[in-house]
C-alpha cells in the first residue's frame, strides 16, 4: 500500500524504557508505521548536551532499541539508526546555523529551561539544539514529524529555517515538514502525582520481570483519602484505576470501578489484580525482547543496516544542499 509520506522522529538514548515512554511515545511510533515510511533516530549527539558521562551511551542505546523492536518497530521497513552514524547531519547543522538569527535561539522556552536546569553547563550545544534537530528532520526529507506540545516551537523553528534556507539560496532543496500533533497521554509515576520518569525513580520498566512489576505496583499511591480498608475510594483520582483502564480487561475495570467506591475491594487486592493484568499484557513483548537480546549482534545489525539506508537519503540531500549553496 502506498504510504502517505515520511515520518522522522528522534529520541535520546535513555536506556530501558518505562511505561510512560511506551504509552506516550513508542506505541505511536509503532502505529505510524502503517501509514508512513518511518525514520526513527537515537539522537546520541543531542544527548551530549546534557550527559555527564558517555560510558553508558552504547548500552542505553541497545536497551532502548530492544524495547522498540519488542514493541513492534519493524526494522525491515522502518529505518532505525543512531544519529552520529550519519555525520552529514553535522555538516547540515553548520549550514543551517548560517541562516539562523541568534535571537531566535535564545528566545526558545526549551533553551531557557535548560539554562535554569544546568546553569553550570550552558554549552553551545544547548543553544544549537534546535538547529541540529532541524538538520535531522530535513536531512531525511521528512514530510511529517510527530510532536507533543513541548516540541511544537522546535518544529515551527524547523519550518522557518527551511524557508530561510530555500529563500537565501534560491532553492527547493529542503522540504518544510508538517507537525503531526499527537495527543500525549501523560502517564503518572507510582507516586500518582508526577509524570512517570526515570530521573524521579517513579517508573516501571517495560522489561521488568513480573516480580519486579508486582513489587512496583504494590508501591503505587492510591486515593489518599482512603485511609482504611473499610473506607470507600474514588477511582476517578486513583492512578491504579487509570492503569487498570489501560492494562485490564473491561470486566475487571468495571468491577474495580464499582467495588472501590463501596469498599468492596481493598487497595492491596486492586493492585494485585493490576499487576497480574499488566504482566499478562506485557508478557508477549517481554518474550520477544528476551529473544532479540539473546541473538548475538542483532541490535548492532539493525542499527548498521539502518545507518546504511539513512546515509543514502542523507547524501542525496547534501548533494542538493551543497549545489544550492554553490560550494566550490
Ligand atoms: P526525551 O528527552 O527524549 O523527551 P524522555 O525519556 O523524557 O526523553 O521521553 C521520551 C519520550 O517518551 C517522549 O516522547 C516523551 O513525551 C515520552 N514520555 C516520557 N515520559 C512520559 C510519561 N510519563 N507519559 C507520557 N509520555 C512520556
Amino acid at each position: 500500500m502506498a504510504k502517505k509520506g515520511r515520518v522522522f522522529s528522534g529520541a535520546r538514548p535513555t536506556g530501558r524504557q518505562h511505561l510512560g515512554n511506551y504509552l506516550g511515545a513508542i506505541q505511536n511510533y509503532v502505529a505510524l508505521q502503517d501509514d508512513y515510511d518511518c525514520v526513527y533516530c537515537i539522537v546520541d549527539v543531542h544527548a551530549l548536551t546534557t550527559v555527564e558521562t558517555t560510558q553508558d551511551l552504547k548500552q542505553n542505546t541497545a536497551e532502548m532499541v530492544l524495547d522498540w523492536l519488542a514493541a513492534g518497530i519493524r526494522p525491515a521497513e522502518t529505518i532505525v539508526f543512531v544519529q552520529s552514524h550519519v555525520p552529514q547531519v553535522m555538516e547540515l547543522h553548520t549550514y543551517l546555523s548560517m541562516v539562523t538569527p541568534l535571537g531566535k535561539l535564545t528566545d526558545l522556552p526549551t533553551f531557557k529551561d535548560k539554562v535554569r536546569q544546568q546553569p553550570e553547563n550552558v554549552n553551545y550545544g544547548l543553544l544549537g539544539y534546535p538547529v541540529l534537530m532541524a538538520a535531522d528532520i530535513v536531512l531525511y526529507k521528512a514530510d511529517v514529524v510527530p510532536v507533543g506540545i513541548d516540541q511544537a516551537p522546535h518544529l515551527e523553528f524547523t519550518r522557518e529555517t527551511v524557508r530561510s534556507f530555500n529563500y537565501r539560496y534560491n532553492t527547493k532543496a529542503l522540504i518544510e515538514p508538517q507537525a503531526k500533533h499527537t495527543e500525549i497521554k501523560k502517564v503518572l509515576g507510582i507516586d500518582g502525582v508526577e509524570k512517570m520518569s526515570k530521573s524521579l525513580n517513579n517508573h516501571i520498566e517495560i522489561a521488568a520481570t513480573p516480580e519486579e512489576t508486582t513489587a512496583r505496583v504494590r508501591e503505587m499511591v492510591t486515593d489518599p483519602a482512603r485511609m482504611k480498608r473499610t473506607d470507600p475510594g474514588n477511582p476517578d483520582i486513583c492512578n491504579v484505576y487509570t492503569m487498570h483502564k489501560i492494562f485490564s480487561p473491561q470486566s475487571d475495570v468495571e468491577m474495580v470501578n464499582v467495588e472501590c467506591r463501596r469498599a468492596g475491594i481493598g487497595c492491596v487486592d486492586c493492585k494485585k489484580l493490576l499487576a497480574k493484568n499488566m504482566n499478562a499484557q506485557l508478557e508477549p513483548l517481554r518474550t520477544k525482547r528476551a529473544e532479540f537480546a539473546s541473538r548475538p549482534g542483532y541490535v548492532q545489525d539493525v542499527l548498521d543496516d539502518g545507518a546504511r539506508r539513512a546515509r543514502v537519503i542523507a547524501e542525496q540531500t547534501m548533494q542538493e544542499v551543497r549545489k544550492a549553496i554553490q560550494l566550490p
